[in-house]
C-alpha cells in the first residue's frame, strides 16, 4: 500500500543552520508528510546535540512522526543505549539502522560490524522501536555481488527492519529489478523510494563523484543543454524528480522518500505537481 510522501533532512552545524532549519521544518509541516526522518553523521558522538534534537522538535513541535538515523560502526553499545533512551523518552520510537560509511581516520568500535548486528541489537534491548533499514538499487558498492548484496539485506530484515529505504537512483527501471530481486529473495517488508532531486550543477558533479548511481541518458542530456543555465537546470531537474516519481507511484511503489536538501522550496514544487497522487493514501507511520 502507498505510504504516502516522505522527507529527509539534515542537521546543520552552525546556529544560522539551525535556526534556517526551524524555518525549513515548518514550511515542510505544510506539506504533510507521512514523516521526516533525520540524518546522522557516521563517527559522530554529538549524537543529542544534532540528530536528537531535531527528530525533537519535528516530533514534538511539529508533531509529524519522525525517523532518527543511527550509523553506529563508531559507537559502543552503550553509546547506542544512551541514544535510544533519548529517543524513548521523546515517545521517538523510530529508527533508520545503520553501519555508516567507513571512515580512513577513525578506529571503529568493535560493537557493530554491520547493520543487521545493530538491528537484532536493538530488537532485543528496546522492542518498543521500529526498525527501517538503507537499500541499494544499485547494489552497495563494497559489495561483490548483486547476490550477495541481497543475501545480506535480507540478514537485516531477518534481524527485525520492518521497512527499507532506498539510496537515490535516476533510472527507475533499476528500482523496478531491485524490487524483484528482493521480493524473488523473500522480502517482503515495504520498500520506500529515495528520490533526490537534482536542481544544480556543483550536485550533479559532487553525485558523479561520490557515488555509483547510473545517470540516464535523458538525465545527462538535461545536464548537458542546462549546464550554463543555473534556472533552467533547476526546472529541469524538477521536472526530472518528478517524473519519476509518477511512474513510481503508478507501479505502486511503497512510498517515496525524498531527499530534500534542507530546502523547502524543492520539496514544494515536487509537492505541487505530486499532491493529488497521494492524496487519498496519505498514510503516517509511527
Ligand atoms: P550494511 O547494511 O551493514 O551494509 C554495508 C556493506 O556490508 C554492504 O556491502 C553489505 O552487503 C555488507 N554486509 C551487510 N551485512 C553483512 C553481513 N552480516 N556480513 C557480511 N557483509 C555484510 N550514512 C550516515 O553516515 N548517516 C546517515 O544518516 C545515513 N543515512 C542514510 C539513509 C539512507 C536511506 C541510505 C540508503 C544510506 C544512508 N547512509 C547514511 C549511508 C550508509 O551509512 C552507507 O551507505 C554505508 O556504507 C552502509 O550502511 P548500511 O547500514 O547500509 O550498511
Amino acid at each position: 500500500m502507498l505510504q504516502g510522501l516522505s522527507f529527509e533532512v539534515f542537521p546543520p552545524n552552525t546556529t544560522i543552520g539551525v535556526n534556517k532549519l526551524t524555518q525549513t521544518l515548518k514550511e515542510l509541516q505544510q506539506l504533510q508528510p507521512a514523516f521526516i526522518s533525520v540524518t546522522c553523521s557516521n563517527g559522530t558522538n554529538h549524537v543529542a546535540d544534532t540528530t536528537v534534537k531535531v527528530a525533537s522538535y519535528i516530533h514534538q513541535e511539529l508533531h509529524i512522526p519522525t525517523i532518527a538515523h543511527l550509523p553506529a560502526t563508531y559507537l559502543s553499545k552503550e553509546e547506542v543505549d544512551e541514544v535510544l533512551q533519548q529517543l524513548d523518552q521523546l515517545g521517538i520510537h523510530q529508527v533508520l539502522a545503520l553501519r555508516g560509511d567507513i571512515l580512513t581516520d577513525v578506529v571503529p568500535k568493535a560493537d557493530f560490524k554491520y547493520a543487521d548486528e545493530l538491528t537484532r541489537y536493538i530488537k532485543e534491548q528496546a522492542p518498543q522501536f521500529q526498525l527501517t533499514g538503507a537499500c541499494y538499487p544499485e547494489m552497495h558498492p563494497e559489495s561483490s555481488s548483486r547476490i550477495t548484496d541481497i543475501q545480506n539485506l535480507k540478514k537485516k530484515v531477518d534481524a527485525g527492519c520492518t521497512q527499507l529505504i532506498t539510496q537515490l537512483f535516476l533510472d527507475n527501471e533499476l528500482f523496478y529489478r531491485f524490487q524483484e530481486s528482493c521480493y524473488l529473495a523473500g522480502i517482503d517488508v515495504p520498500i520506500l523510494a529515495g528520490i533526490m532531486p537534482i536542481v544544480n550543477r556543483n550536485q550533479a558533479l559532487r553525485l558523479l563523484k561520490t557515488t555509483q548511481t547510473q545517470l540516464p541518458r535523458k538525465f545527462l542530456a538535461i545536464l548537458e543543454k542546462y549546464e550554463h543555465n543555473p534556472i533552467a537546470l533547476r526546472d529541469a531537474g524538477l521536472a526530472y524528480a518528478v517524473d519519476q516519481i509518477v511512474d513510481l507511484v503508478t507501479q505502486d511503489v511503497s512510498g517515496i522518500h525524498l531527499y530534500t536538501m534542507n530546502d523547502a522550496q524543492i520539496a514544494q514544487r515536487i509537492v505541487e505537481n505530486t499532491h493529488s497522487l497521494f492524496g487519498e493514501n496519505k498514510v503516517r507511520v509511527g
